[in-house]
């Protein structure tokens, strides 16, 4: 876990790492635009490996995109 404060509802600009061994993104920063925070809680899943990954940092997207 985190110790990351998300606003609920908020896109935020975020760097994530993977935290699965056997996995080619383990421990590599990648950034994330528009990661969503839901309910407070972003819920973001490692593409190679399919697992949770770990928010390294986020930043509040200012100005907010636009939802579609
Ligand atoms: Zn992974």
């Amino acid at each position: 876990m985190s110790g990351i404060a998300f606003e609920p509802s908020r896109f935020y600009d975020a760097v994530v790492q993977c935290l699965t061994e056997m996995c080619e993104n383990y421990l590599k920063a990648i950034d994330v635009t528009e990661l969503y925070s839901n309910g407070g809680t972003p819920g973001i899943e490692c593409g190679l490996c399919q697992h949770r990954m770990e928010v390294l940092s986020a930043t509040l997207m200012d100005p907010q995109p636009e939802m579609s």
